[in-house]
């Protein structure tokens, strides 16, 4: 298994790890474009937007709840992104499904 996100998931690979429950696990990315900038990944390995279908939809309602969870708890729910490159044509450069939370401008970092 060389995907990068199982790894970090399977804590082969190290990562700072900010919430984690059944179906899914969230760490900061490793190039911040934004002062807070999570990743928000399912367990279950994805490879992009495209493979989700009516069984397995409900992950992405999941990873959306987590990440307005996250928002509360970084403090940036006045202004927050939620971005899913899907495909290299939109730059997705991790084929295992992911959602980027990204906030915080205007302000010093966060941590809770
Ligand atoms: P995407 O372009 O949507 O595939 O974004 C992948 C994101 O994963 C990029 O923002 C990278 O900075 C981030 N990333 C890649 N490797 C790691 C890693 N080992 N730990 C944390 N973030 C990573
Ligand atoms: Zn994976």
């Amino acid at each position: 298994m060389t995907c990068t996100f199982c790894q970090i998931i399977d804590r082969k690979m190290p990562a700072e790890i900010v919430y984690e429950d059944e179906d899914l696990v969230a760490f900061r990315d490793i190039n911040p474009d934004a002062p807070v900038h999570l990743l928000i990944v399912p367990r279950t390995h994805i490879d992009t937007l495209n493979s989700l279908d009516e069984t397995t939809a409900g992950i992405a309602a999941k990873m959306v709840l987590a990440a307005k969870r996250m928002a509360e708890l970084y403090k940036i729910e006045s202004g927050y992104r939620l971005i899913i490159n899907c495909g290299r044509g939109a730059g997705q450069i991790i084929f295992h499904l992911h959602m980027h939370l990204m906030g915080g401008w205007g302000r010093r970092p966060a941590r809770p």
